[in-house]
């Protein structure tokens, strides 16, 4: 059985566990959330062993040059020695929080130092007590804040958090920026569709707004879908922004949102596709626009995955 030296303390891993159930198991914190290698709260760094090549997936090369990796689905080879993934946070402090609807609160954070990153990306925030969750960036990177839409989530103990208990001036701390939903220019002319639930519209009003910003002339379809109206936010500001860009074109959605962008359009070969939100939904839109002729390397998806609910 591999041994795990988690900050010079050995435990045993389980055969087939991964390194975060393992160190859980033995009562150490680390922080987590997807537990499917999406959201990157479960960062460690490992300086002796050989890391399984899918625990280093999707991070940064810089990243995995230094032995950072995803606990959650490390299954360790062998043995090996690790450490936090200390010296990537920046700290910040909460701005603004506004609600946009009765489920959906805005968070405006201004990073202590320099964040280098793209509208579409992701962070991880982190409370002071150490629990980490990763949102989506709605702001340009020359905006004066950080925007987050975070939806109040049954029980959830960030959303909750933040909607009830956070103020203006309370300090957290974020890493990242990770994730390969944004916008690159160079096709200029390209049509785009972006397809988003719930707060799955944050990263879309980003990457919008960066096209936008960087002279992209193509037509830009913004679908937003809600199971019900009060789902719904941001419109005001999107419909004065569709106001002032004659190539932007906003459906807000109540109900079936693949049903609205397929009676739409029947063919999507040659666009560019961004998908967010809700990870039962996102998998279904990404088959949709590729059965429609969007080829699968044209689209960037960010399914929001939750942490799993605590079992009884
Ligand atoms: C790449 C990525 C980007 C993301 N971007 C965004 C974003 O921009 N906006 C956004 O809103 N979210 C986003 N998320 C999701 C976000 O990270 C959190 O998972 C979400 O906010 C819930 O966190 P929480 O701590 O509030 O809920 P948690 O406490 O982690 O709860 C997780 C789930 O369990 C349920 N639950 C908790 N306790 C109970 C209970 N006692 N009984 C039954 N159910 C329970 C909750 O309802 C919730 O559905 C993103 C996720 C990823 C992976």
């Amino acid at each position: 059985m591999p041994t795990l030296t988690y900050a010079g303390v050995a435990y045993e891993a389980a055969p087939g566990e991964s390194v975060l159930d393992a160190l859980l198991r033995h009562g150490v914190q680390v922080s987590n959330s997807c537990r499917a290698g999406a959201c990157q709260s479960c960062l460690l760094r490992s300086s002796t062993g050989a890391l399984p090549p899918v625990s280093q997936r999707g991070l940064k090369s810089t990243l995995v040059e230094q032995g950072y990796f995803l606990s959650c689905i490390c299954q360790p080879e062998g043995d090996l020695v690790m450490e936090p993934a200390g010296g990537l946070e920046v700290g910040a402090t909460i701005t603004a929080l506004e609600r946009l609807s009765p489920s959906v609160l805005r968070v405006r954070l201004r990073p202590t130092g320099k964040l280098a990153y793209r509208a579409g990306q992701y962070i991880t925030l982190k409370r002071h007590d150490g629990l980490s969750r990763s949102y989506s960036l709605a702001s340009l990177p020359d905006d004066d804040t950080l925007e987050l839409h975070v939806r109040r989530a049954p029980a959830g103990r960030m959303s909750g958090w933040l909607f009830d208990e956070a103020r203006p001036l309370e300090s957290v701390s974020i890493r990242g920026p990770a994730g390969d939903c944004f916008y690159t220019a160079g096709k200029a002319e390209q049509s785009l569709l972006l397809a988003g639930t719930g707060t799955g519209l944050a990263p879309l009003v980003g990457i919008c707004r960066d096209a936008l910003s960087q002279g992209h002339n193509g037509p830009i379809h913004l679908y937003h879908g809600a199971r019900e109206a009060d789902g719904l936010y941001l419109q005001q500001e999107l419909g004065a922004l569709v106001a002032a860009h004659a190539n932007l074109h906003y459906a807000p959605i109540v109900g079936a949102i693949e049903d609205a962008i397929g009676a739409r359009h029947t063919s999507l070969a040659g666009w560019r596709g961004f998908v967010c939100g809700n990870p039962a939904v996102v998998p279904m839109l990404k088959k949709k626009l590729f059965l429609a002729g969007m080829p699968s390397r044209e689209i960037f998806a960010d399914a929001f995955l939750e942490a799993p609910a605590p079992k009884n």
